[in-house]
């Protein structure tokens, strides 16, 4: 079995990748040995004192002392089992970390018969790298949690139908329609449709690739702004959450500004610790002819107490307990450099449909002008509809299969995002989406009659009423419109109050929806501002905009027309359940169920980490600086050392610890109580 974490500490350089593999490893495996040696070590440790205690009680035999010192001696062996294997591999890099200062320590103080105190040195050491090991188990245990909570689905055409199935469950042969920003299911060739196709995630590639029929897709790239029929050839699942899950696994990789910098200090630090040390062991002694022995000890006492573990683990040990916490309570949060961004946001934008409203629409109103009547304006929305992605595309499909209206088929389907889409039916272009888009300058709103006219009265009526209003129209204009209610979801509210609470002090509202819905639902909600009619690139320039008056900033959306805002965001944030895939790879962090309460938790999370971040570096700064200045005067001893380095590590875990327990909901919020209280006293 590999070490656990030992040198994760002080490594600062690409080694840490491979060492926090090696942790994982161990950590998945429940790190059974190292617990085990620590464990025992404990066990021998206080069996010694107690024979060491009881030893002039009994008389004195001249056999218990060096029983006692047996047993420090077999404590001492197994406490630094892992860490001196650590210590080997380092110095054989040629590097000085903590674990070779801690076994010169520990050797150091049995060769001065201070065979307690190294026996206790190796004993908290080995105790500090079982804690550190489990505080990551926990976050990986959280996350393979994850893995199950949503299987993928894929849309697979069965004859005139569309069925979704597991991506697990498709077999070579299958023909899938992929939605705009949606996931290859599968590695398979186009049939039909043209799109561009983002192969950054399989290829590494940034520019999309122009992809149509013949050419090959690759499971988990990320189809563009069309649609594609992909004929499956090989059976395969790449699991999105799983991606996401990899990407948190490499939280300990992607490390935080304050972490880095820490690194930076320790590899440093160490070395000039160790020779600090051994001017202090050999100067005095030779210059002043003083003895030897009460300055090598000195020099131990100093090694000891310089041991930059405390500081080392500051961070690390936080930011995964937070992350493995906020992983449990369903936020994925893509590292420690997210968490500490999420920590300073002072604004926050959020998209309307999907995230602010339910995502589930539903379709209340169907005008059909004199062209065509309401049954055939739902079929030929559906005709479209049913390619994109988009929750009012979805509500419009659903209304069309509940009133029992086929629709006729679509060829060359293409999303406009923020607009609405269009296909071919019957050779005839048809589109779908926004008064803008299809009756607009870009629409066919030249051609307006009389009958459009009454059309448009009864769509700002409409829209006056808070609903969303989609038309249907081809090259001769409008024929009809639907009429689309999205409810709030359920707890936004709560969750934009307790985001106040938490001092955010700005929260806007973004989207591409009309003016009339974006107002009403502003108002209601009582939030600072609004903007409508966004196509995507205004969303990302708002959300610049308001970082750029008030400070960092998070946005939080669902769509691919939200990529580009949560790009620029200081801190992206994507719905997973209702999210576009396009959304959850672009954004920082996911909102794993939906549930917008989790929101302000993960805020005061990452608030909280911080805290405890400076805490832990106050605290073993002190500490250190403290016993430190007690070694020139000689007053130091190793225990003192002992106590304050090992006291310090374990209260910088202690308290990174307390992050797991962190709880949303202050009452306000849904379930789970415990207030953001339980972790402060
Ligand atoms: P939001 O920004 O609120 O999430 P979107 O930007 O996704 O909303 O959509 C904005 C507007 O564009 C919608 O209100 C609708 O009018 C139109 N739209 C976009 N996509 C579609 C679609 N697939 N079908 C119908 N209308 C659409
Ligand atoms: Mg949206």
């Amino acid at each position: 079995m590999e070490a656990v974490a030992p040198d994760g500490c002080c490594c600062g350089d690409d080694a840490c990748d491979d060492v926090a593999g090696q942790a994982a490893a161990a950590a998945a495996r429940g790190a059974a040995g190292p617990s085990a040696w620590m464990g025992l070590s404990g066990v021998l440790l206080v069996l010694g004192m107690a024979l060491e205690r009881l030893a002039p009680a009994a008389g004195g035999q001249l056999g218990a002392p060096r029983l006692d010192g047996a047993l420090y001696l077999l404590s001492a062996l197994a406490g630094a089992a892992y860490p001196a294997r650590s210590a080997w591999r380092s110095l054989r890099r040629g590097r000085l970390d903590m674990n070779v200062l801690m076994v010169i320590a520990i050797l150091g103080a049995f060769a001065l018969g201070a065979r307690a105190e190294g026996a206790t040195v190796a004993f908290l050491f080995a105790l500090g790298e079982v804690l550190e090991a489990q505080a990551l188990a926990r976050s990986r245990r959280s996350i393979g949690a994850l893995l199950n909570l949503t299987p993928p689905v894929a849309l697979v055409r069965e004859g005139e139908a569309l069925a979704e199935r597991p991506v697990a469950a498709l077999i070579p042969g299958d023909l899938t329609v992929v939605r705009p920003g949606e996931r290859i299911p599968a590695d398979g060739v186009v049939e039909a449709g043209a799109s561009s196709v983002n192969q950054a995630p399989v290829t590494g590639e940034s520019m999309p690739a122009d992809k149509g029929p013949g050419d090959a897709v690759y499971a988990g790239t990320i189809n563009g702004f069309g649609s594609l029929e992909v004929r499956v050839t090989r059976a395969a699942g790449d699991a999105l959450v799983a991606r996401i899950a990899r990407q948190v696994e490499l939280a300990r990789s992607r490390r935080s500004p304050a972490e880095r910098l820490v690194d930076a200090f320790a590899r440093r630090y160490t070395p000039a610790v160790v020779l600090l040390a051994a001017l202090v062991a050999t100067l005095p002694p030779l210059v002043t002819g003083q003895p030897w022995s009460p300055w090598i000890y000195r020099a131990l006492a100093l090694l000891v107490v310089a041991c930059p573990c405390a500081l080392v683990l500051s961070t690390p040990v936080a930011v995964v307990s937070a992350l493995s916490q906020a992983a449990r309570q369903g936020v994925l949060i893509k590292g420690g450099a997210v968490l500490e961004a999420l920590g300073r946001v002072r604004a926050l934008a959020f998209d309307k449909t999907g995230t602010l409203t339910s995502g589930r629409p539903q379709v209340t109103d169907i005008l059909a002008g004199p062209r065509e009547d309401a049954a055939r304006v739902l079929a030929l929305a559906a005709a479209v509809e049913c390619y994109s992605e988009h929750p009012l595309a979805a509500a419009i499909c659903r209304r069309a299969r509940e009133a029992g209206v086929t629709p006729p088929s679509a060829r060359g389907f293409e999303a406009r995002p923020g607009l609405g889409a269009r296909a071919h039916v019957d050779g005839e272009e048809w589109r779908v989406g926004s008064p803008a888009f299809v009756a607009g300058p870009e629409g066919a709103g030249r051609t307006a009659t009389a009958a459009h006219a009454e059309l448009t009265a009864a769509v700002a009526r409409l829209a006056a009423d808070g609903k969303t209003v989609v038309l249907v129209g081809d090259g001769r204009g409008p024929v009809g419109a639907l009429a689309v209610s999205d409810p709030e979801r359920p707890g936004g509210r709560e969750a934009i109050l307790a985001l106040r609470r938490a001092g955010v002090s700005q929260i806007h509202l973004l989207t591409g929806d009309n003016e009339g819905t974006a107002r009403r639902l502003a108002t209601d909600l009582a939030l600072d501002g609004y903007r409508s009619a966004c196509l995507p690139e205004d969303k990302a320039r708002a959300v610049s905009d308001l970082e750029a008056r008030v400070g960092p900033v998070a946005m939080v959306g669902d769509g691919i027309n939200d990529a580009p805002a949560l790009a620029a965001a200081t801190v992206g944030v994507a719905m997973g359940g209702a999210g576009a895939e396009a959304a959850l790879e672009t954004a920082d962090m996911v909102l794993v169920a939906d549930d917008l309460s989790r929101l302000p938790f993960a805020l005061s999370l990452a608030r909280q980490t911080r805290r405890v971040i400076r805490q832990n570096v106050a605290l073993s700064l002190a500490l250190k600086l403290g016993a430190a200045a007690l070694v020139f005067p000689g007053w130091l001893t190793l225990w003192m050392a002992v106590v304050a380095d090992t006291g310090a590590t374990l209260l910088v875990i202690l308290n990174g610890l307390r992050l797991l327990r962190t709880r949303p909901g202050d009452g306000t919020m849904l379930g789970r109580g415990g207030g953001h209280g339980s972790i402060e006293g």
